[in-house]
């Protein structure tokens, strides 16, 4: 049963949306571009093993979380998390394709395309028996004493281990049920009571989008990025606010709501919380009383009165 349903990474949305108001010139706009190649090829490989985990139908009761964020020593992802009478099993899911090689001391994954181009990742095994430790740790805070279990899948048919390691269990996405499925072997060690109640910690505690506001994640000074309201239609920014609408220059569209999107870019990047004068700088305003207007019909909550007046999302970050 799905307990934590798939989602597509909404970070990856603001960091699109951060790289099109980055100069092209900037220090991290390569970084940044680079990270938004890994994170769509990751996104593809859970969506492949997430289809599979839909399909699965166990003799026993189960419960799947996609992405978790938790904080144990520190901060740590999951890309999916099985509760099952047995214990806890990780899945690290990597979508890296070509011919694959675990290397160890010091531990890492070499890639070889067709192309002949060679790369190297951090070792997945190694990543995976952290994410076990932290999440150890993680159950230990809340009381929860469970056998933790896990696999590496890695979800393209177009990947091919040519070396494998004995640091952790490697999978084809084809294998995972079978692999969830041997548990049953054992003898169960945890109640339906404990799994539920593991189930409402997780949901409690996970905490998503960590790397929200991204200039502060990223150290990029606000004044850095290019303000403007976005057109949805081309893409350009700078839409001009006229009587009703937005309209944008480049393509003539009109747009009466174009200014939302531009104010969730706004709490993606900046910060949590909005003022008048904030708004106008953003969305390249100059009457105050038109800010006034769009911030009160944007579905904020108000914070104080007057020239005080901070906005605020209503469910930060959450989507
Ligand atoms: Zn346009």
């Amino acid at each position: 049963m799905i307990a934590k349903i798939y989602t597509n990474s909404i970070h990856m949305e603001a960091m699109e949306k951060l790289l099109k108001r980055l100069p092209p010139e900037h220090r991290l706009y390569v970084k940044i571009l680079n990270e938004i190649g890994a994170t769509k090829g990751g996104d593809f490989g859970e969506e492949i093993v997430y289809k599979e985990l839909e399909k699965m139908q166990l003799p026993f009761k189960y419960y799947v979380f996609h992405k978790l964020l938790l904080y144990a020593e520190n901060a740590f992802e999951l890309d999916f998390l099985l509760i099952t009478p047995f214990g806890a099993v990780i899945l690290e899911v990597k979508n890296i394709i070509g011919e694959l090689e675990f290397q160890e001391n010091p531990s890492q994954l070499i890639q070889r395309k067709e192309t002949g181009e060679i790369k190297k990742y951090p070792c997945p095994a190694h990543q995976l028996n952290e994410y076990k430790y932290q999440l150890s740790q993680f159950f230990m805070d809340h009381n929860i004493l469970v056998p933790i279990f896990g696999a590496v899948v890695f979800a393209s048919r177009n990947s091919f281990v040519k070396s494998s390691t004995d640091k952790a269990i490697i999978l084809n996405k084809n294998e995972v049920r079978p692999y969830l499925r041997q548990f049953q072997k054992q003898k169960p060690t945890i109640t339906m009571e404990e799994i539920e109640k593991m189930k409402d910690v997780l949901l409690m505690k996970n905490t998503p989008f960590a790397k929200f506001p991204l200039t502060k994640h990223y150290s990029i000074q606000p004044e850095e990025l290019r303000k403007g309201v976005e057109c949805s239609k081309c893409g350009f920014i700078g839409m001009n606010k006229r009587k009703r609408t937005w309209h944008c220059p480049a393509c003539k569209t009109n747009d009466l709501f174009a200014y939302k999107n531009a104010l969730t870019t706004y709490f993606w990047l900046y910060k949590d919380s909005i003022t008048n004068k904030e708004c106008r700088e953003f969305l390249l305003l100059n009457n105050r009383y038109e800010a006034k207007h769009i911030l009160s019909n944007s579905d904020l909550i108000k914070h104080g009165n007057n020239k005080c007046t901070i906005y605020k999302m209503k469910k930060p970050f959450i989507h």
